[in-house]
């Protein structure tokens, strides 16, 4: 597996600043009564699944558009994000600008101290470079198990996920039952990355600085970079991976039952 070297990819980058809502933001014709439906779908989650719903936020700029959302509309959905311990300074930065913006408490899962250090002693701090294999684990010890914790107790949990993100997420439904019972809610499944920025534009939202940089779908910084014109949306995830493998296990369907909404 060639793990291309980040200085190597500097010539495929676009250059290192610009705005993203300058470059993005724009709504369709019809936003205001998507806006609408999102709006109604959160609602009645939040009425559903009362005192038992949490936002999992990645704090990436859809996820922060659901944050706005949220709190705007008092839903009393909890917010919960996972620090993996490799985020970009600028991302860990978003958990108290959220918490000052909107007057909420943001639930912060870490992975497990003793996890993290056996497996990093048994296998690197790059062990994900070198195989399918040890990229999964890696996220398993630093997401899937904290992601655990947080939704444990709770019958339902919403994401910023997007049928226009990849191809793996194109039939992203909008509410979906997972095979644990769980419902899994996905308010902006239709939304267009414009429309994300529309939004973030017209609501002054907090959104992540890297996205400035060429960096539409954040992640851990060994795993993600800037992507050039013309790449796919998540191209800059896991960039060493064939695209059907680009999942971190957070969000596999596999077992799971969609509910149209
Ligand atoms: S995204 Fe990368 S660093 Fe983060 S948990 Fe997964 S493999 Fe590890």
């Amino acid at each position: 597996m060639n793990t291309p070297e980040v200085s190597n990819l500097s010539s495929l980058q676009a250059p290192a600043k610009a705005s993203a809502i300058t470059l993005y933001a724009r709504a369709g014709a019809d936003f205001a009564a998507k806006l609408d439906a999102t709006i109604e779908l959160l609602r009645a989650a939040a009425q559903d699944h009362r005192g038992a719903i949490v936002q999992a936020t990645s704090l990436g700029a859809e996820d922060m558009v659901v944050t706005d959302l949220i709190a705007r509309l008092h839903l009393g959905i909890a917010i919960g994000t996972l620090e993996t311990g490799k985020l970009h300074p600028e991302t860990s930065a978003l958990i108290p600008r959220i918490e000052q913006r909107y007057g909420l408490p943001v639930e912060v899962y870490r992975p497990r101290e003793e996890q993290v250090l056996h497996f990093v002693r048994q296998n690197g701090e790059d062990a994900m470079y070198r195989s399918l294999e040890l990229r999964k684990a890696c996220c398993g010890v630093r997401k899937m198990e904290p992601l655990g914790r947080m939704l444990e107790g709770r019958t339902a949990w919403v994401t910023g996920l997007r049928r226009e993100q990849s191809n793996n997420r194109g039939a992203v439904p909008f509410i979906e039952g997972e095979a644990n019972g769980r419902t899994k809610v996905n308010p902006l499944a239709d939304w267009t990355w414009n429309e994300v920025w529309h939004y973030i534009a017209s609501h002054d939202v907090p959104f992540n600085p890297l996205h400035d940089e060429f960096m539409p779908s954040i992640g851990c910084a060994p795993c993600t970079r800037a992507i050039a014109v013309g790449e796919d949306f998540r191209a800059g995830r896991w960039w060493w991976e064939d695209e059907a493998a680009k999942e971190c296990g957070l969000h596999a369907t596999k077992g799971s039952d969609a509910v149209p909404a």
